[in-house]
């Protein structure tokens, strides 16, 4: 019989698949239904640490870019979402800020400045001569919530007459 590598008084009670030496009851490890001698467990361990550690890196490499499309979507923290716009209204050729229309429309929307901005120069005389109701301000309002919160490459794609699709 021989003896366990570790402890050479005990007698084995298989080998390790790790490294393949004769390990007894105490140093035994099952993970799998297969035996591993403590040293290997160890290594595991560590190969896995290193693994997961890996990952993180990776994931820590990548946050940029999923921050950048959350600052799109989410437009509520100010800087870093303008300059994530800036980048995309280079790459998608944007010439329409919905940040401005956003606030040309919450301020000056029953003049239908908005419109103006957006080059829909009808509908932006269609709200002069309705502003008297106060309706085109109400609308004006919606609508300028709607471009705040709306994602800059939405916004581009329904109101930006210089998208290019
Ligand atoms: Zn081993
Ligand atoms: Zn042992």
């Amino acid at each position: 019989m021989v003896n366990c590598y570790v402890h050479a008084e005990a007698s084995s009670v298989g080998t390790c698949v790790g490294c393949g030496k004769f390990i007894c009851e105490n140093c035994n490890t099952e993970i799998k239904r297969k035996n591993y001698c403590k040293s290997c467990v160890d290594e595991l361990f560590d190969d896995s640490k290193r693994k997961i550690e890996r990952l993180e890196d990776n994931m820590n490499k990548n946050q940029p870019m999923v921050f950048m499309n959350a600052g799109g979507a989410s437009s509520s923290s100010s800087s870093s979402s303008s300059a994530a716009v800036g980048n995309e209204g280079q790459a998608f050729g944007l010439t329409k800020s919905k940040t401005t229309a956003g606030l040309l429309a919450i301020f000056l929307g029953g003049l239908g400045i908005h419109k103006f901005y957006l080059g829909k120069w009808g509908w932006g005389i269609l709200y002069i001569l309705f502003c008297w109701t106060y309706i085109p301000s109400l609308i004006g309002l919606i609508e300028g919530i709607i471009y705040l919160v709306s994602n800059q490459n939405n916004f581009a794609r329904k109101y930006d007459p210089g998208f290019l699709r």
